[in-house]
């Protein structure tokens, strides 16, 4: 099946005091229609960055460099400004962390609704109002005239990430972005706005990208992971994969540094040490200093992807055949 994005060899980098940062170093993945992939990783890894690769949101100092992101067979890195805007909130949506930032204060829940239904898809007011008050049902909100009338600051939290879902979805995209969209909410919140998701896409078949650092958020939504660290993906694969046949270093080491509810805070291990300097990114596997099971190579030379089973793949020296009694090692370790 034709994947519905597929991002080939994406490079980003920022230009800032003292130098580039190379924020993205390669990355390649693809989505599959009504899939969801979470791209995981420590903050500072790439992630959010990718994701506004992928919505056309890299502005100077910022640039793509190289590589493509084919969305329905068009490359969007090619697209002017002016052709990505018809793709943006319209093909591709996206739901930031704080709903604050994407409503505007001044103007009525029913004006910020239904702009993208007048503007891009050219419906009369009426017709627009109307589709409002059912993406409004949709997404759980009640009495969706009243709230209509409504501005942001009268909402609470929990409802206004509900309208900016709702914005969202309103002009049928086929791929939604979410970086970190529960971080901002309280617990009970974050689970019914999780459960939003799980059900909008049951509803609609709409593929969802989610970017988060919360491994509990990957456990209830991702189909398949990408672990980002230091601009690369190192490890990608299914849900159960990579929760639970991981053979990359770092994954290992994030996926123990949760706390889980058999474990007392006792057996906890925080990943020593910190990422490097994107400045100027190490000449080999980016993850060597913080690694207990680094072997000379790792420094020297990066590692190349290596597939460990049908759709799982990791960057790792582990996987060459001459370093197979560390690799043993790594596997009997916790
Ligand atoms: Fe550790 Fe080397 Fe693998 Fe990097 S390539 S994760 S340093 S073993
Ligand atoms: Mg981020």
């Amino acid at each position: 099946m034709e994947p519905l994005l597929e991002v080939k060899q994406l490079h980003i980098q920022f230009q800032a005091h003292g130098g580039t940062v190379k924020a993205v170093r390669g990355i390649d993945f693809t989505i599959g229609k009504g899939e969801t992939l979470a791209i995981v990783g420590e903050s500072g890894c790439g992630k959010s960055v990718s994701s506004l690769a992928i919505m056309g949101l890299i502005d100077h100092p910022g640039k793509i460099t190289n590589g493509s992101i084919i969305f329905k067979g068009k490359d969007l890195t090619r697209l002017t400004s002016k052709e990505m805007r018809k793709v943006q909130g319209i093909d591709i949506s996206m739901v930031f962390q704080d709903p604050m930032t994407a409503l505007n204060p001044t103007l009525t829940i029913e004006s910020q609704l239904i702009e993208g239904l007048i503007h891009q898809k050219k419906m009369s007011k009426r017709v627009a109002k109307k589709e409002a008050i059912k993406v409004l049902e949709w997404v759980g909100i009640s009495n969706p005239h009243e709230r209509l009338k409504q501005y942001p600051h009268q909402l609470s939290g929990g409802m206004r990430q509900r309208i900016v879902i709702a914005m969202a979805l309103i002009c049928e995209p086929d791929l939604l972005i979410a970086d970190e969209p529960t971080t901002a909410l309280d617990v009970t919140i974050q689970a019914q706005i999780l459960d939003l998701f799980e059900s909008i896409q049951k509803r609609t078949g709409i593929s969802i990208v989610i970017i988060t650092h919360d491994l509990g958020v990957v456990a209830k939504m991702a189909d398949r992971i990408a672990v980002m660290y230091a601009g690369r993906i190192v490890e990608m694969g299914s849900k159960r994969q990579v929760f639970y046949h991981s053979e990359h270093p770092y994954t290992r080491a994030l996926l123990n540094s949760v706390v889980r509810l058999d474990q007392t805070s006792h057996s906890l291990k925080p990943i020593e040490g910190s990422p490097p300097d994107l400045f100027s990114p190490p000449k080999g596997c980016a993850f060597v200093d913080r690694c207990p099971f680094a072997m000379e190579v790792c420094g020297r030379v990066q590692p190349q992807k290596s597939r460990l089973r049908e759709g799982h793949q990791i960057e790792c020296w582990l996987q060459d055949t001459r370093a197979v009694a560390v690799r043993k090692e790594m596997l009997a370790s916790q």
